[in-house]
């Protein structure tokens, strides 16, 4: 073993080979607006992630629609799907291959919902967010190869790479070593890390942890009312780790720090991540996402028979007397009419939109205790090329999530010259556990809040102490606002993530925040889109179905007194402002106005408030619809 892998290290710029020297790898001559040539070095595709049980049982699902739940001409249904995100997509993808008609309905002029992307007016990409493909996705890797576009993603060093806090300028890495299996060799990496947690503290992390991998997901259940800061303290783990480990993992999960936090997502995580062998090893796609995984996924819809619409904008469900869906209205007028419906918007756009007398049945009762968490998405271009890492890093800073530098991680952004950085400012309001309610700042101060806490991640590039005493000069940016994003997976939420089926005989449910074993994430998504085809196309072939997942007693309790007070419902959504859907945006005064209209509390101004207010807002706004 080699010591110096382990340690802490300034990371070195990256090299990139002038031959096409290393067996397997995959190395891609490339030529940039100057004309120089370059060659953007990937990793070859990890050897053990289309081998674990988990990749078979999704790929297993997928050869179904093919197979046994292929509809017969006289089964086929026309399906109307609302939502042209990752879900929705995925969902018509499966369906169309099982036989069906499926319509995707997108409210926007671009798929992806969360992982949409457009160009600005220099024509450079400006994503909602910063995305990382895991080894342990398996819904999503066999998507890949399914598409036949596994060359898109961009494998990276197995390793997880994190700022130190006191050392300015300085990573320290978790190596993952080839040839160990998991988990021994996410807790290898760990005990071999000599930077950010000592010996004592290594073994006293490690027994509350246990059960996750023996007991599996049972144990994992059980800890959802525990918020990751209580598990820590019920179970005697070292106060450190938090400050080392469950801060940035608590924000990239879910963009939330680990004191609101359910434990049950981190244990999630890793019993995902860590039992797989390259669960861990990270991909950035070679490009926006729109172009490079939604538009695949458009195709396969429509060579197999389906539509992918866009700018249709679905306004409302209207029902049949017996509550069943008759069609829905578009917000043009336009009234269509289908066999099946499925919704595949986020779980705030579908409170608004559920149908009143639905809103008294204690299915869609659970959706008020869930909601989207905001978060920023911040892309900064410099002048020159700053100290960079081909990969993923986690800032470890109070108001930064991840980061990386997308000119030199992604092909499609490559620039040899000049720095992209994209990074993920969270946690930002109040409801995520920070301070300030970021998202009621203005653009200007979110940058320049960043940029302060750049000059400690490239303390010799960036700001005063830079040799030339100036720094790194910011040729502009572009600030991503997404005030309802993932479910907020605050303790004792996922007992409420309803199934894919609901008690409407015509009506599916998809979407990341339905219920499904990974998190509210671009697999959840992929996978939630597939559960709801699968329940289609089983009900289409007269087959069983998993049923109505169980609501939890507390809903049943007080189904006898629902009335529909207390959902969202705007008064005014006609303009069409991303953030009406659930969406990301760089927020102009028009989208500012739509925002303060169907969501207030995420333009509330909280700085300056005393603790108590804050907090009594924040449970206001947890509790608005419970
Ligand atoms: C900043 C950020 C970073 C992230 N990073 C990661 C990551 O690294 N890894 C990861 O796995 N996940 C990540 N995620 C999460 C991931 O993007 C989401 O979990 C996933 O994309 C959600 O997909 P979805 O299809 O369920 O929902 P959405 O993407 O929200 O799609 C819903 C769609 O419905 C449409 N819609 C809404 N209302 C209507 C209407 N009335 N009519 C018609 N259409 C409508 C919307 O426009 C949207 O396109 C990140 C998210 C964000 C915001």
């Amino acid at each position: 073993m080699q010591s110096s892998m382990l340690s802490s290290t300034r990371l070195s710029p990256p090299r990139f080979s002038t031959s096409f020297s290393k067996r397997g790898q995959n190395i891609t001559r490339r030529q940039n607006k100057h004309n120089l040539r370059v060659y953007a070095k990937d990793f070859p595709k990890p050897e053990q992630i289309d081998k674990t049980e988990n990749y078979r049982i999704a790929g297993d699902l997928s050869k179904r629609f093919a197979t046994d739940l292929k509809a017969s001409p006289e089964q086929k249904k026309k399906v109307v799907i609302v939502g042209g995100g990752l879900s929705g997509l995925a969902c018509g993808k499966y369906l169309a291959e099982a036989g069906h008609e499926p319509i995707v309905l997108e409210a926007r002029d671009v798929l992806g919902g969360k992982v949409s992307a457009w160009k600005d007016k220099d024509g450079d990409w400006i994503e909602t967010g910063l995305h990382i493909f895991f080894g342990a996705y398996p819904n999503m890797m066999n998507l890949f190869s399914e598409l036949d576009i596994e060359d898109r993603l961009q494998w990276k060093v197995h390793k997880m790479i994190f700022a130190m806090q006191e050392l300015p300028g300085e990573f320290t890495t978790f190596d993952f070593i080839k040839g160990i299996p998991a988990p021994l060799n996410f807790g290898l990496a760990i005990l071999l890390n000599q930077k950010m947690l000592t010996l004592p503290e290594k073994l006293q992390t490690a027994p509350p942890l246990l059960p996750m991998l023996i007991e599996g997901q049972d144990f994992i259940d059980k800890q959802d009312e525990l918020s990751v800061t209580d598990f820590m303290r019920k179970y005697g783990m070292p106060e450190r780790i938090n400050e080392e480990v469950f801060i940035s993992m608590a924000k990239a999960l879910d963009f939330i720090d680990p004191d609101k936090l359910s434990m049950t997502v981190v244990l999630t995580a890793m019993n995902r991540f860590l039992n797989e062998t390259d669960g861990l090893q990270m991909a950035f796609l070679d490009g926006n996402q729109p172009d490079r995984l939604c538009e695949p996924m458009k195709q396969s819809i429509e060579k197999n028979g389906g539509k992918v619409l866009m700018k249709q904008r679905v306004k409302e469900w209207v029902l049949n007397e017996d509550d069943s869906v008759k069609h829905i209205l578009m917000a043009n007028g336009e009234v269509i009419e289908a066999d099946e419906f499925i919704s595949a918007v986020p779980v705030d756009v579908m409170k608004r939109m559920c149908p009143e007398p639905w809103t008294k049945m204690p299915f869609f009762q659970q959706m008020k205790q869930l909601e989207g968490i905001p978060v920023i998405n911040i892309h900064l271009w410099f002048d020159r090329k700053l100290q960079n890492v081909d990969h993923l890093c986690f800032s470890r800073s109070p108001l930064l999530s991840v980061y990386a530098d997308m000119s030199t991680t992604c092909k499609e952004y490559y620039d040899e010259e000049k720095s992209m950085i994209e990074l993920v400012f969270a946690p930002c309001s109040p409801i995520a556990g920070g301070k300030t309610n970021w998202i009621a700042k203005s653009n200007q101060e979110i940058v320049d809040a960043t940029m302060k806490e750049l000059e400690r991640l490239f303390p010799l590039e960036i700001g005063k102490k830079a040799p030339d005493g100036v720094g790194a000069k910011l040729l502009k940016h572009a600030v991503v606002k997404t005030p309802r994003s993932v479910y907020a997976a605050v303790p004792g939420r996922n007992k409420y993530r309803p199934s894919q089926e609901t008690p409407i005989k015509n009506f599916t449910l998809a979407g990341d925040w339905t219920s499904q074993k990974f998190l509210g994430s671009m697999e959840g998504a992929v996978l939630g889109g597939k559960l709801a085809a699968e329940v289609v196309s089983a009900k289409a072939k007269g087959m069983k179905t998993a049923g109505l997942k169980k609501i939890n007693d507390d809903i049943m309790a007080e189904a006898s007194t629902f009335s529909g007070q207390g959902w969202k419902r705007p008064q005014k959504m006609e303009d069409e402002s991303p953030v009406v859907f659930g969406a990301g945006y760089v927020l102009e005064e028009n989208d500012e106005q739509q925002l303060m209209t169907i969501d207030p509390e995420q333009l509330t101004e909280m700085d300056g408030r005393s603790q108590a207010t804050k907090d009594a807002v924040q449970e206001a706004v947890l509790n608005r619809t419970r």
